[in-house]
């Protein structure tokens, strides 16, 4: 059997009381009985405390109606379980008796300092964000150039289902706190004691705990889900390229945002058309007729073809350009040109009656003031 007194008794209130009374009856009582106040009453310390353990059981609702119920013996656990009472011992740093506690709670720390964060909690209860992630993509020269749709499998970070978000199942009021989110302590220093306001340990500020912890997001509130997500490549896109997909990266912790995913792009090659920045350039075979006489050539494009006129006396790696013909870039909304290059293509394999025109022709004289110079150069020198 509990010899200790009934705590309505020690506070002096009915057990009807309302919050508000048990705590202006826990005021007063803790400034008449405060120890730095009653030096000469050595019975006061442990008044002090009496009337602080009550008021810690009466003004918690689910201490007060386990006490109601079971007396003494329905919170005498807790008492001893170690948060409760324990460490309270002597001197609040307040002086003379007319301050609220409240107003020295506000004028110490102005209501300014900064809550914790839910249940989000598993060894730390910091928020942290994830971090960002780099994704390497390979696509084909063509979808680099037109622009594509990519489908990527991801993990994705997803407000879990289960638990809305909140990290645990059936809130309740966090029983250490009543609900504010913080606890208040006391503080010894050379310059006397202090009250000082701290997260709530127990709920991490939020000023709910819950029933039992989420199964689905063991407490994080978010989910990884394997999805497929399609990304819509633009036009124009170069190898190092990279394109972010904002809260696609790793998950954050304790409510944290998870980070963002950066596709870094790869563009393959193509087998005729070459790209150099936004510029193309395609290699043009033609033959020896056509480079001698002059042709108009069908000009393959990433847009349509277009008809090249080639001119009479044309040699191999001259060099055309067509304005407008590069690539059509969406990223940086500018357009290259494209760059032709003749390559005159020396028949190998005549036949017999090609042999002979072309006998007859070398008997003509096709040398011209470019082959005459270098033919007089050597003549001078060796
Ligand atoms: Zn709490
Ligand atoms: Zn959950």
């Amino acid at each position: 059997m509990s010899d200790k007194r009934d705590y309505y008794e020690v506070l002096g209130v009915s057990k009807t009381a309302t919050a508000q009374e048990i705590k202006s009856a826990f005021r007063k009582l803790a400034k008449k009985y405060h120890p730095d106040l009653n030096k000469d009453d050595p019975t006061a310390a442990d008044k002090f405390k009496e009337v602080q353990e009550a008021y810690e059981v009466l003004s918690d609702d689910a201490k007060r109606s386990r006490y109601d119920k079971f007396g003494h013996a329905g919170v005498s656990g807790n008492a001893s379980a170690g948060g409760g009472f324990g460490g309270f011992g002597s001197s609040y740093g307040f002086d003379a008796s007319d301050i609220d506690l409240g107003d020295i709670f506000d004028s110490f720390f102005g209501g300014g300092f900064s809550s914790g964060f839910s249940t989000k909690s598993s060894s730390s209860n910091r928020k942290r964000n994830g971090t960002d992630l780099l994704k390497k993509i390979n696509i084909t020269f063509q979808e680099a150039i037109y622009g594509c749709e990519k489908d990527l499998d991801l993990d994705v970070v997803e407000v879990c289902n289960t638990c809305s978000g909140e990290g645990g199942i059936n809130p309740k009021t966090c029983n250490k706190c009543h609900g504010s989110g913080t606890i208040t302590t006391e503080q010894h220093t050379i310059l006397g004691s202090f009250l000082s306001k701290t997260t709530c340990p127990e709920c991490h500020g939020s000023g709910k705990i819950y029933e039992k912890r989420c199964p689905d997001c063991h407490g994080d509130g978010q989910t990884t889900k394997h999805k497929t997500i399609t990304v819509n490549v633009p036009a124009g896109i170069s190898t190092g390229d990279r394109l972010r997909l904002a809260k696609k990266g790793a998950a954050g912790s304790n409510g944290g945002e998870p980070g963002d995913l950066y596709l870094e792009f790869y563009v393959g090659e193509h087998k005729y058309f070459k790209r150099e920045n936004d510029d193309i350039y395609l290699d043009v075979p033609i033959n020896i007729t056509e480079a001698i006489l002059g042709c108009k050539k069908e000009i393959p494009t990433l847009y349509g073809s277009v008809k090249l006129n080639i001119p009479a006396g044309t040699n191999s790696g001259d060099i055309q350009r067509i304005r407008g013909k590069g690539v059509d870039n969406k990223v940086k909304h500018s357009k290259g040109n494209m760059y032709i290059t003749i390559k005159v293509i020396t028949p190998k394999h005549l036949n017999r009656d090609q042999k002979k025109l072309i006998e007859a022709l070398a008997k003509t004289d096709l040398d011209d003031a470019e082959i005459n110079e270098f033919r007089d150069f050597i003549i001078e020198n060796y």
